[in-house]
């Protein structure tokens, strides 16, 4: 599909692709919808097969973005960027300052943060650019503590609705990948007695998951598949698939990866398996809730919390929604971000 096309299809306003070949940079900006506010969402450097994958990434994350902010009721809207990230040694700081440079051109209509293969310490080099940089260590900071906390408390919503109590003590959950969400999530189930089961491709992460929070390690191949009553995707995107569904043992999925149904229709395929999913952007909307209320709202920090511990309430919402108008959870969540998008409302 060509790029005005997959455009035109989700709704996006703006599309930039940004160059320096004086040091192999190469990125993309999606702007999906300035509707409710600056689009705002993480800068991703990855390495991609072919541009058309990095493209269809941009497009499909700056649309979750746009969803995401409008459920956690956030006046932002939806905005996503990657570096294309190549084999071999490159002068990261350099790439970064030209991917700010890139930013600061959009005049502030799209504001970034991290994401898969961006750090804290990487926001730096981009802020000597451009000043549309959100979660510095001197603003908002490390979003994934707040992610994984609004992640425990979907989950927490998913189990009311599935096993009528939001208790996860004694329960079991499945996290798979350990990295800065999936620990963070790990340390709050430890907390709240649940036991946990992880696996990683990196075996540091995993053991540290084990040593801090007792997790019990199965294998990468096999995380998906173990007998336990929650399976919380914590890696990467599209694990919800044809393959993968039908060897679920776990009556609810709810993690912090983005993107975690392969196509729409894998939704109704785990309501079809009685398998109650919690959409994967109402529940890892702690971090942007958190940076977007500390940043834009200028709520207090206390205010704050109670705003990522609410998404409890906005899991309970859909997951009710879903049940009364008989559609797959993440088809509710779809339906509720864009009424609050075409109002031009965050709610
Ligand atoms: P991260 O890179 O810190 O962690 C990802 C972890 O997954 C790594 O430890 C990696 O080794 C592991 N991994 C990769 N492939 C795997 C596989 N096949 N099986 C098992 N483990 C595997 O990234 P993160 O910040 O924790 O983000 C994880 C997911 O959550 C991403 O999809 C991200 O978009 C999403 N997310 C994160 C945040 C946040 O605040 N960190 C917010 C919203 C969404």
């Amino acid at each position: 599909m060509s790029i005005f096309a997959q455009m035109e299809t989700l709704g996006h306003e703006q599309v930039v692709l940004c160059s320096d070949p004086s040091i192999g940079y190469r990125g993309i900006i999606a702007v999906h919808s300035t509707a409710l506010g600056t689009a705002v969402g993480g800068t991703r450097w990855w390495t991609y097969s072919n541009e058309a994958e990095a493209i269809t990434d941009a497009l499909r994350l700056s649309r979750g973005m746009s969803f995401k902010n409008a459920l956690a009721r956030l006046p932002l809207g939806g905005g996503k960027s990657v570096i294309l990230g190549r084999p071999g040694a490159v002068d990261r700081p350099a790439w970064l300052r030209a991917h700010g440079r890139f930013i600061e051109r959009l005049g502030g209509i799209y504001i970034t943060a991290e994401d898969v293969g961006t750090s804290l310490a990487d926001m730096e080099f981009i802020a000597e650019t451009t000043r549309f940089v959100a979660g510095r260590s001197s603003t908002s900071g490390d979003p994934s503590p707040h992610t994984a906390r609004g992640v425990y408390r979907a989950m927490q919503a998913g189990a009311r609705v599935k096993w009528g109590s939001d208790d996860l003590k004694g329960k079991t959950v499945a996290v798979q990948g350990c990295g800065n969400d999936g620990f963070h999530l790990a340390v709050e189930l430890a907390r709240a007695g649940a036991r946990i089961i992880a696996a990683d491709i990196d075996p540091a992460r995993v053991a540290r998951a084990a040593r801090e929070c007792g997790a019990v390690e199965a294998s990468i191949h096999s995380i998906h598949s173990v007998e336990a009553d929650i399976f919380a995707p914590c890696a990467l995107g599209a694990i919800l698939h044809d393959q993968s569904i039908p060897e679920l043992k776990v009556g609810v999925v709810c993690g912090g990866a983005n993107n975690q149904l392969l196509e729409p229709r894998h939704g109704q395929a785990l309501a079809d398996r009685g398998i109650l999913y919690v959409p994967d952007y109402v529940a890892n909307a702690g971090g942007v809730t958190f940076g977007g209320s500390i940043e834009v709202l200028k709520l207090t920090r206390d205010a704050t919390l109670k705003r990522v511990d609410e998404i409890y309430d906005t899991a309970l919402m859909v997951l009710t929604r879903a049940a009364a108008d008989g559609i797959p959870p993440s088809e509710a969540a779809d339906r509720l971000a864009e009424e609050r998008i075409r109002s031009g409302r965050p709610g």
